[in-house]
């Protein structure tokens, strides 16, 4: 599917600037959206392709209602899992591994559950996924997650609506629905990495989705300096450092080619780091 067919492109300034901001800081947070997936094949809502074009998402009423409404469900994602699981990490992504590498990335606060940045190398610590995970599955009655994977064999052999083999629990993945409120836990924990960075980084983010949007806005009010990386202006632009209105891979593939390779060195980065 498409997206966002035409590019925007950071200036030279921009990936200067952004390079310098990032090369001295020891505790760069990155807060992802969807927009940081969409070069890699996966729309984001509100985007061309996106659930917003073709409908409002899945609601946890919806969930709850009954035994035809979870059968949609899991006919849904019985046909879209697979595409999903088959997509790759991108430039984007891979820059923010790298990071993580060398030493300066303390974590991945992310919207997404599409599991692409632990795909490019993270470690799964280091990612807090605020919304869950399409490739977990949770038992709505003993708690068991089992692998997406899994849950998708039986639903190709058996399509209808799985159920828990402990249990016989109701299951669903553990993503968030709309009208269902955020897990507690890693929500804290977001706030507590965002509290002791010294850079924020957001990517791809329109930062409308509550109270996940706060996580940039503790960071800045604690002293961070805020940097955003989105093609559309976001409400936490004016109080951001750098807002650069461009396509997230090109722009973090130059910026890590300044950082990495060009020899920027401020504060002692270090070079050469694969
Ligand atoms: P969003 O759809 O509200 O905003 C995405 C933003 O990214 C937009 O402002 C758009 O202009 C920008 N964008 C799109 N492509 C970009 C690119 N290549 N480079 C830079 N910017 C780009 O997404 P959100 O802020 O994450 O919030 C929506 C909710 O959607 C989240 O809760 C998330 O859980 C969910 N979601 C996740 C996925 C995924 O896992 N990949 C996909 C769709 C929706």
């Amino acid at each position: 599917m498409e997206q966002y067919p035409e590019r925007r492109i950071a200036s030279a300034d921009q990936i200067s600037m952004l390079a310098r901001l990032l090369a001295p800081a020891r505790r760069i947070v990155a807060f992802t959206g969807a927009g940081i997936s969409t070069e890699s094949g996966i729309p984001d809502y509100r985007g061309p392709g996106g659930v917003w074009a073709s409908g409002a998402p899945p609601t946890l009423d919806d969930f709850l209602r009954g035994e035809e409404m979870r059968r949609a469900y899991w006919e849904r994602r019985r046909v879209n899992y697979p595409e999903l699981a088959s997509r790759h990490p991108n430039r984007a992504h891979r820059m923010l591994a790298r990071l993580e590498r060398a030493g300066r990335l303390s974590g991945v606060v992310t919207q997404n559950i599409d599991g692409l940045h632990q795909k490019a190398g993270h470690n799964p610590d280091r990612v807090i996924e605020l919304h869950g995970s399409a490739h977990h599955v949770r038992c709505m009655t003993c708690g068991t997650i089992w692998d997406a994977d899994v849950i998708q064999q039986r639903l190709e052999r058996d399509p209808g609506v799985p159920e828990c083999e402990r249990c016989g629990g109701v299951l669903r993945t553990t993503t968030v629905l709309f009208g269902e409120p955020m897990p507690a836990a890693p929500l804290r924990r977001a706030v507590d990495l965002a509290r002791s960075c010294d850079v924020m980084l957001v990517i791809g983010s329109s930062l409308v989705v509550q109270p996940a949007a706060q996580v940039p806005l503790v960071a800045q009010q604690a002293g961070a300096r805020l940097a955003l990386v989105n093609r559309e202006s976001t409400p936490l632009d004016p109080l951001a450092e750098l807002v650069i209105a461009a396509d997230a891979g090109p722009t973090l593939a130059a910026v890590e080619r300044l950082l990495f390779e060009n020899g920027l060195q401020p504060g002692g980065w270090q070079t050469g780091q694969k």
